[in-house]
C-alpha cells in the first residue's frame, strides 16, 4: 500500500455541499509524499518546488470555493506521485524529471509500481471528481485551477493568467472576453491541450457536454493572502459574468 490508513485519502472534496452550478478541481494542489515512498529521494532544496505541487493553487482553488459556494476536488498528493491531470499512459504521469528536479524515487517503476500508484491515487480521483459530477441537478461548469512558474528553464513568463481549453472553447472564449483589467491574460498559454495538460477536461467535461475551462495562474502572483484574495475576487468575477445559465443547454 502507498497510502497508509491514518494517511487519508489520495482527493478531497471540499465544500461539498456548495451550491452554485460549478464543480472546481485542483489536481496539484498538494505536495504531500506518502511516507512509505520515502520522499521520492527529492533534494530538500525541492521538495517544496513547483515539481511537486502547483504553489498557490490549492488556496486559490479553496477560496474560489467559498466565494462561489461551489464544491472543490482536489488531490491530497504530490503530482510527483501521480499527476491526476494525466491519464495512465501518459509519459509524465509519474515523472522521473520535471524541468530541473530529479525524482529518483520515479526512476524505473515497475509495472507492479506504477498500477499500484494508477489504482490507489489516480483511480480514487476520477471516482470523485465522477461522483461529485454526478450530484449536480442543473449540469455544472467544470473548472480547474492551476499555477505555472514565473521563470520556464530561467526565461520569465510574460503572462499572469493562462484560458486554457481542451475541444470544447466556449468557457475559455467567454472567460477572454470578459478579462480583468490589470491582468496579461491569455488564451492557451503557457500552454494548451497539444502539450497534453488538458485530461480532466477531456475525461470529465467535453462528454457530459459540461462547459469547462483550465485556469493557470502565475504563482508569485497567490503566493500570499492578498494575492490569493485578488485573484479569486477577479476569477470568480470573469465566471459570474462568462457563464452560460443552465450551462447553455436551455439558451435560446
Ligand atoms: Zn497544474
Amino acid at each position: 500500500m502507498i497510502l497508509a490508513p491514518e494517511e487519508g485519502a489520495s482527493a478531497e472534496l471540499v465544500n461539498s455541499g456548495g451550491t452554485a452550478p460549478i464543480c472546481l478541481v485542483c489536481e496539484h494542489a498538494s505536495a504531500f509524499i506518502p511516507a512509505s515512498l520515502d520522499g521520492l529521494g527529492l533534494a530538500e532544496a525541492d521538495r517544496f518546488s513547483h515539481a511537486v505541487w502547483d504553489i498557490g493553487a490549492g488556496a486559490l482553488a479553496r477560496r474560489m470555493a467559498e466565494r462561489l459556494d461551489a464544491p472543490l476536488v482536489a488531490a491530497r498528493l504530490s503530482r510527483l506521485v501521480y499527476d491526476c491531470n494525466r491519464p495512465p499512459e501518459a509519459p509524465d504521469a509519474m515523472p522521473e524529471k520535471s524541468e530541473l528536479v530529479e525524482a529518483p524515487g520515479n526512476h524505473d517503476l515497475s509495472p507492479e509500481a506504477r498500477a499500484a500508484r494508477v489504482s490507489e491515487v489516480y483511480a480514487p480521483f476520477q471516482a470523485l471528481l465522477a461522483a461529485t459530477l454526478d450530484r449536480f441537478e442543473i449540469p455544472p461548469a467544470l473548472v480547474t485551477i492551476h499555477s505555472f512558474s514565473p521563470t520556464w528553464f530561467g526565461v520569465p513568463r510574460e503572462l499572469d493568467i493562462g484560458l486554457l481549453h481542451d475541444a470544447d472553447d466556449r468557457l475559455a472564449k467567454r472567460l477572454l472576453a470578459v478579462a480583468e483589467p490589470g491582468l496579461r491574460i491569455a488564451l492557451n498559454a503557457p500552454y494548451s491541450a497539444a502539450d497534453g495538460v488538458t485530461h480532466t477536461l477531456a475525461a470529465h467535461a467535453v462528454p457530459r457536454g459540461l462547459q469547462n475551462v483550465m485556469i493557470e495562474v502565475r504563482s508569485d502572483l497567490i503566493e500570499d493572502e492578498a494575492g490569493v484574495d485578488r485573484i479569486a475576487g477577479a476569477l470568480c468575477r470573469m465566471l459570474g459574468a462568462a457563464l452560460l445559465p443552465g450551462n447553455g443547454k436551455d439558451a435560446a
